[in-house]
């Protein structure tokens, strides 16, 4: 029977959660900036990425048995930039290739710009107009006119509404999104630390909600398993009291199984709504 994971076996599960969590938070960054294209209204996408990259952070730990400790903070920290760079560089990326489009359509208006310029593409005007605003072409000149207009508030319908282009504001708002959602991921993972596993294979404890029990059979059960004694608190229709739980290890190593005393709290962002009250400790076999 082993317990504890070896230094090298919880540095390669740490390693891919951090591979499987930063694929995640890429792949949602380009969803978001192209739905951003079209609909944006700010802190949206923020709350949303913060949701679903606390979730994934979650279950990827889950799946490999990982418990987060100190690497919690460079993964949050990490997921959180990975969402935010691919997020801003896919709407660029989209705003210069409406431009493009933009000079597609009114081909005939600009034939003069194109003979002057001696672009050959839309996409190439498009670059050349970037340059002279702002001494970069391509993806980069577009972040940097995104950037000189100022922080977009509200995009919809084709219509789009801007704070003033304050660079310090802007730096505020992208430290404090970087902030929320490292602050929230690394909350989220952290809670994980607080979960039971399986004394024999490292898997978390499966939670099976058995029903509420009075918040004076809570106590009961409290000071009985203070004792070490194995009582089974009897769940009833109450709605005051806290919310029991068994807990078993899903491959079948558990002989007698725990019980968690859980109180849920409302309005929690992640997996943060729920704190412990007793655990009677799940004997493994
Ligand atoms: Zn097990």
């Amino acid at each position: 029977m082993q317990a504890t994971l070896s230094r090298s076996q919880a540095f390669g599960r740490a390693t891919l959660a951090l591979l499987g969590l930063l694929l995640t938070a890429l792949l949602l960054g380009i969803a978001t900036g192209l739905a951003g294209r079209v609909l944006t209204i700010l802190g949206f996408y923020e709350v949303l990425a913060a949701l679903v990259l606390s979730v994934a952070a979650v279950a990827y730990a889950h799946m490999l048995r990982w418990r987060p400790r100190a690497g919690a903070l460079v993964l949050a920290l990490a997921a959180s930039a990975t969402w935010l760079v691919a997020h801003r560089l896919t709407d660029a990326w989209g705003f210069r290739a409406e431009q493009a489009q933009m000079v597609l359509r009114e081909s005939h208006e600009l034939a003069e710009d194109f003979l002057v310029s001696g672009a050959d593409t839309p996409l190439q005007l498009v670059d050349l107009g970037l340059n002279a605003e702002t001494g970069a072409d391509g993806v980069r000149g577009a972040l940097l006119v995104e950037w000189d207009s100022g922080q977009l508030v509200l995009r919809a319908l084709g219509l789009e509404r801007r704070l003033p282009p304050l660079p310090w504001l802007q730096a505020v708002l992208l430290s404090a999104t970087l902030a929320f959602l490292t602050v929230l991921i690394r909350r989220a993972l952290l809670h994980l630390a607080a979960e039971p596993t399986c004394a024999v294979c490292g898997r978390y404890l499966q939670r099976q909600r058995l029903g509420r029990v009075t918040p004076e059979e809570a106590a009961r059960a409290t000071q009985a398993w203070a004792h070490g004694e194995p009582l089974e608190p009897t769940v009833s229709a109450t709605l005051a009291g806290p919310e029991l739980l068994r807990e078993t290890c899903s491959a079948g190593h558990t002989a007698q199984p725990g019980l968690a005393l859980v109180q849920y709290r409302g309005h929690s962002l992640g997996s943060g709504g729920a704190s412990l009250v007793a655990r009677r400790p799940a004997i493994s076999g």
